[in-house]
């Protein structure tokens, strides 16, 4: 087993080595292959895990796993690299691993981003949302604040400045930490807050704070009610215009078998799930009852609230996100797909309660001393840098310093890196687990004489979910039923039925009431989790005939019988 570090951040060459070394090692249970080719021409890598010899990848249900789409959320990359150790590990030890490698297969694309992610990692990093290709313009800002190391200490941290008009004061509980100014108030020291950097062509009076020159979000740029730049920021020009984001719509979509999903993402500590764009009522009544399941077990095991994109996690209450990746599955592949933020610097801190992003526009000044404190105490002070004076070379004198929130906001210290992605194995295992899957319940051939045969295929759903997934994927007809198949070799002919026979979807167990007492009585439950395929062939004793279930999502089986 190579010896994959937890507690630390993989460059691109790393990284790439180490999925390389995965494969060498696990030729069994691992494939990687490139999905596409990043802007700057990176191959973005994709791991295949399962047990093959079981199975081909996609005879099986599966379930797609991304991280770092976004540049600086390096974690998502780290959360799929230990998802794999932990699949590697655990097989043939670990019952529900080796059952789902058995059974299932997960597509896991550790770094969908790996032109964003080497800036992040270059030193001092440079940090932009997600793609390195410059947009929507080709030329950079001409004037304004262009953010940057100035001071070449390695860090890109915060710039305060003596102003009057300054809407910062010194906190009189703590010197480091900034806390507003009172409404009315004057006569005190007063600053303004900037990102550190340099401004572009200054006029020595006003300093504008222009869109980054790399403005791409690839987490817009999915074709999940896709919206142009002027009411979506980072959108692209088109749905899926981005290589990264074309690379992974085209193998999700080549790959009907994938029946859910998650993207990791930095930063919140929490699971959240579509819809991003439209409030829950949008949603089928069958999907929600099935996404709070889902949601309420990754609580259980991640530690992690489950959350609504919508109702929970909005940058402003007027406005929407479109585009996103978890959006774009459950949307338009009908799948159960989930954007997990990992980390919370405010829970780590002993912040109880709190409400994601609505938090940064209010909370109380004691939260901020609860970060400080942490900040000492677990991170050695490493997270937030006391202010210290700078010769700006156009601002003059200014201070620079507060926190570096690369390694302590936006992703978790590397020390603590391995504690923070060591939630996720399970319930994506567990979540893995939850998709339908084809079984033979009966396969028979009995003669009837005259050399003649009655073929007789029953096939069941022995998994949770039905075999469509989402109630929305049935009523937009997003997935096609189980296929029945006969093939009949030279010499065998077929009297009566079809050779190929659409049996429709298979239930699961996923809707099944809470008590076995319902609403009018009694519950019941009929046999919809079968479907049965029957033939009449006409053959010489000692023919092979060969039989195949095959469903879109719930797998492939094929089976051959003699006839006797
Ligand atoms: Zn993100």
């Amino acid at each position: 087993m190579p010896d994959t570090r937890f507690d630390q951040y993989y460059r691109y060459d790393a990284l790439s080595a180490v999925l390389h070394d995965y494969a060498a090692r696990h030729p069994a249970l691992l494939r990687l292959a490139s999905i596409g080719t990043s802007h700057e021409g990176r191959a973005i890598w994709l791991a295949t895990v399962t047990a093959f010899e079981l199975g081909d990848d996609r005879d099986k249900p599966g379930f797609w796993i991304d991280g770092n789409i976004h540049a600086p959320e390096l974690a998502g990359s780290s959360a799929c690299l230990y998802f794999i150790h932990t699949l590697l590990e655990g097989y043939g030890r670990d019952a529900d691993i080796t059952r789902c490698l058995d059974t299932r297969v997960f597509y896991i694309c550790p770094r969908v981003n790996p032109d964003g992610a080497e800036w992040a990692l270059s030193e001092p990093p440079a940090i932009i949302r997600s793609g390195t290709r410059a947009y929507p313009y080709d030329e950079a800002p001409a004037r304004g604040l262009i953010r940057e190391d100035i001071d070449g200490d390695g860090r890109v941290l915060s710039m305060r400045i003596a102003d009057p008009d300054g809407p910062w004061k010194i906190s009189t509980q703590d010197p480091r930490l900034l806390v507003p100014r009172e409404a009315t108030e004057s006569g005190g020291d007063y600053y303004r807050l900037l990102p550190e950097g340099r401004i572009e062509n200054y006029d020595g009076a006003l300093i504008h704070t222009p869109p980054p020159a790399q403005g791409l979000d690839f987490n817009r740029n999915f074709p999940a009610k896709w919206r142009e730049e002027a009411e979506q920021t980072g959108a692209g020009p088109f749905p899926a215009s981005e290589p990264e984001v074309h690379s992974v719509v085209r193998f999700i979509a080549a790959h009907p078998n994938i029946c859910g999903g998650v993207a990791f993402h930095c930063y919140s500590g929490v699971l959240l799930r579509p819809l991003s764009y439209e409030s829950d009522d949008a949603l089928p009544a069958e999907d929600l009852w099935v996404y709070r399941k889902i949601g309420a077990q990754g609580t259980a095991l991640t530690g992690y609230p489950a959350a609504s994109a919508f109702h929970e996690f909005r940058y402003h209450p007027k406005d929407i996100i479109t585009g996103a990746l978890d959006d774009w599955l459950y949307e338009q592949q009908g799948v159960f797909a989930w954007t997990v933020e990992i980390w919370s610097p405010q829970r780590e801190a002993g912040i109880g309660e709190y409400r994601y992003i609505d938090w940064y526009r209010d909370h109380p000044i004691e939260d901020d001393l609860k970060l400080l404190k942490w900040n000492d105490a677990a991170l050695n002070g490493a997270g937030f840098v006391p202010w210290y004076p700078y010769d700006h070379p156009q601002l003059g004198r200014v201070e620079l310093g507060g926190w570096d929130p690369l390694f302590t906001f936006w992703n978790p210290p590397p020390a603590l890196l391995e504690k923070e992605i060591a939630r996720f194995p399970q319930w994506l295992v567990w979540h893995a687990l939850l998709s339908p899957q084809l079984e033979w319940h009966e396969l028979s051939a009995t003669a009837l004489g005259n050399d003649t045969y009655l073929i007789r295929a029953v096939v069941r759903n022995s998994g949770w979910l039905p075999s469509n997934i989402t109630q929305l994927a049935l009523d937009k007809k997003r997935v096609r039923g189980l296929v029945c198949e006969l093939d009949l070799p030279a010499g065998a002919r077929l009297s009566q039925g079809e050779a190929r026979i659409e049996l429709g979807q298979l239930e699961g167990r996923a809707l099944k009431p809470a008590s076995t007492f319902g609403w009018a009585g009694g519950v019941s439950d009929p046999t919809r989790n079968r479907a049965k395929a029957e033939w009449l062939v006409q053959a010489a004793p000692g023919t092979v005939i060969s039989v195949r279930a095959r469903h879109p999502r719930a797998g492939a089986i094929s089976r051959e019988l003699i006839l006797s």
